[in-house]
C-alpha cells in the first residue's frame, strides 16, 4: 500500500508514521529527517538546507525530488511506503504523478493545537527520538530514554519559525488536499487527540 501523510507540520505525522511502518511493515520515508540526517553529516546538501529549514521555509523542490525519487526505487518500497513531508507542493505532486498512491491520510487541527504541540516537542540530540512534553515523556527530565541523549528543541520548533512553517503550509501544501480530493484519495482524520488516538484513526484511515 502506498500512504501519503498530509498535515500541518507538528500534527505528528513522525509520529504516526513510525507506528504505522512498523504495524504494515513497509518503510516510513520522511523528507525532514533524510534533510536533517544531510544536516548533521554536514553534507552539501544539507550545509545549504540548513538555513531554510531553520527559518521555516521549504528547501527547494528539486532537492527533495532527486532525494524522494532515489529512495522510491529501493527495493523496500517494492510493497508499499508511508510518505511523511513529501509532497509538499503541487510541483512536488506532478513529479510523481506516475507512481500510484492508494491513499492520502490528511491530519487537521487547529492553529492552536499545533503551535502548543510543536513548542512541547523535544528531540533526543543522538538517536533522533521524538518526545512530547505531555504525551510522550521522557522519564529523565532532559535525557532521552533510549539512549540517554541530551533533548533539544529544533531550531524551527521555536515561535517565530513555528508562526513562519504555517504560513508555507497554508500557502503551499493546502492546496494538495484539494488537489488529491479530485483524485479521490482523501481520508481526512482529527490530530487534535494524543498519539494513541491519532494513531488509531490513521490505521482506520488506511484500513
Ligand atoms: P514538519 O512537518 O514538522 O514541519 P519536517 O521534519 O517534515 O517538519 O520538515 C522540516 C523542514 O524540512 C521543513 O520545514 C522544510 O524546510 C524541509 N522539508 C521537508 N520536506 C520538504 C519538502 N517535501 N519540500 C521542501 N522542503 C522540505
Ligand atoms: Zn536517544
Amino acid at each position: 500500500m502506498n500512504i501519503v501523510l498530509l498535515g500541518p507540520p507538528g500534527i505528528g505525522k513522525g509520529t504516526a508514521a513510525g507506528k504505522l511502518s512498523k504495524k504494515l511493515g513497509i518503510p516510513h520515508i520522511a523528507t525532514g529527517d533524510m534533510l536533517r540526517e544531510n544536516v548533521a553529516q554536514k553534507t552539501e546538501l544539507g550545509v545549504k538546507a540548513k538555513s531554510l529549514m531553520d527559518r521555516g521555509l521549504l528547501v527547494p523542490d528539486d532537492v527533495v525530488i532527486e532525494m524522494i525519487k532515489e529512495k522510491l526505487q529501493n527495493d523496500d518500497c517494492k510493497n508499499g511506503f508511508i510518505l511523511d513531508g513529501f509532497p509538499r507542493t503541487i510541483n512536488q505532486a506532478e513529479e510523481i504523478k506516475d507512481i500510484k498512491i492508494d491513499k492520502v491520510v490528511n491530519i487537521q487541527a487547529s492553529d492552536e493545537v499545533i503551535v502548543e504541540r510543536i513548542s512541547r516537542r523535544r528531540v533526543c540530540s543522538k538517536c533522533g527520538f521524538i518526545y512530547h512534553l505531555d504525551f510522550i515523556k521522557p522519564n529523565r527530565e532532559g535525557f532521552c530514554d533510549k539512549c540517554s541523549g541530551i533533548l533539544n528543541q529544533r531550531e524551527d520548533d521555536k515561535p517565530e519559525a513555528i508562526k513562519e512553517r504555517l504560513k508555507v503550509y497554508r500557502e503551499k501544501t493546502e492546496p494538495l488536499i484539494n488537489y488529491y480530493k479530485e483524485k479521490d484519495l482523501i481520508v481526512d482524520v482529527d490530530g487534535s487527540g494524543t498519539p494513541e488516538e491519532e494513531f488509531e484513526l490513521v490505521l482506520k484511515a488506511v484500513s
